[in-house]
């Protein structure tokens, strides 16, 4: 099977599975884990922040996150395309009282500052609105193909959250794609936020894990959310082992990114499939397909069966997310089996 349903799929490396095996170890709720400890510090170094909590999921990190910088009965803003407001259970609302308000997605990933500025209500003093603790952006976005955020709007939006006197929180899933497709140091582009969490088990191959970052203050106030939460994990350098070579090899992401552009510009060649190239920043490739003998149901599925595995987006929209565990023989074979379903008769 090719697998392009996600990048969460890869599997931890020779190194990191050696490195796991020798890693010392010790109680991570007492903070005395040594690699864990080691971990948090590359983190909070390589993202320019002064603290960083390690979590077994992107969803506790964005969770404990959103908690320590909303109370209760407050209003964060989100994209309604975003990760946190479609795939996270509503877990804000429902463990910490808080109000999701979904604010339009452009197709690039962006929310429009004067879509944010209408979540303000005309009077913050009136009690019967809920007043907006903080801004929540996506980047690079999933739903908007791996889009990269613009440095130009990112600074837009940290001083449009200054003049508002709320924190900014990015959802950096895959931070480090963004980095590595845009060629600026990571460090540059979470200076805009207050606190990032960052995936270390999609691109970046580690099995488990996703780092919060932000001040130490802040990071205090995750741990105690994340250990009210059920994520104080024990012996847990055993993975954050994995989670350093991660982090050290993330340079790697960029023959990802080539594969998704080898892949978008073969599928853009051929008859019955849309796929729009110059949206291809990183490593998601979005496609339609147009051949009217299928819909893109039964085309994921006559693929499944061919040996090619994409994800359904919905609304028509089939991804495509390139990874470690693929090479360039695997892009050839995707192509060949597409090519092949849409010259069947
Ligand atoms: C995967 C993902 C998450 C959640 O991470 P999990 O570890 O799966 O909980 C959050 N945001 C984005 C953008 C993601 O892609």
């Amino acid at each position: 099977m090719i697998e392009l349903r996600s990048d969460t799929f890869t599997l931890p490396t020779p190194s990191m599975i050696r490195a796991m095996a020798e890693a010392p170890l010790g109680d991570d709720v007492y903070g005395e884990d040594p690699t864990a400890n080691r971990l948090e510090e590359l983190a909070a170094i390589t993202l320019g922040k002064e603290a960083a909590c390690f979590m077994p999921s992107g969803t506790m990190a964005n969770l404990t996150s959103i908690m320590a910088h909303a109370p209760r009965g407050s209003k964060v803003l989100v994209g309604n395309e975003a990760d946190i407001y479609i795939y996270e259970a509503g877990g804000a609302s429902v463990c910490g009282g808080i109000v999701y308000e979904p604010i339009p997605t452009q197709a690039d990933g962006r929310l429009l500052i004067s879509d944010l500025e209408r979540g303000f209500p005309d009077d913050p003093d009136d009690p019967q609105f809920a007043v907006p603790a903080l801004i929540c952006l996506e980047n690079t976005h999933n739903r908007c193909g791996g889009a990269i955020l613009p440095q130009d709007y990112l600074r837009e939006v940290r001083e449009f959250a200054d003049t508002r006197g709320i924190p900014v929180h990015m959802d950096g899933a895959r931070i480090f794609n963004a980095a590595v497709g845009a060629g600026t140091p990571v460090a540059e582009i979470a200076q805009y936020a207050d606190s990032v969490q960052f995936c270390l088990s999609k691109g970046l191959s580690a099995p488990i894990g996703s780092m919060v970052v932000g001040s130490a203050a802040f990071i205090a106030t995750v741990r105690r959310l994340r250990k009210m939460l059920g994520g104080g994990m024990r012996q847990v350098g055993v993975v954050a082992a994995a989670g350093i070579l991660a982090i050290d090899e993330a340079a790697g992401l960029a023959e990802d990114h080539r594969r998704a552009r080898l892949l978008a510009e073969g599928m853009s060649r051929l008859e019955g499939i849309e796929v729009a190239l110059a949206e291809v920043q990183t490593n998601i490739v979005m496609f339609r397909v147009t051949d009217p003998r299928f819909t893109w149901k039964t085309f994921a599925a006559i693929a499944h069966e061919e040996g090619l595995a994409v994800a359904e987006l919905g609304h028509g929209r089939l991804r495509a997310v390139l990874h470690r565990g693929l090479d360039d023989t695997d892009i050839t074979k995707a192509l060949d089996i597409i090519e092949r379903i849409l010259r069947s008769s």
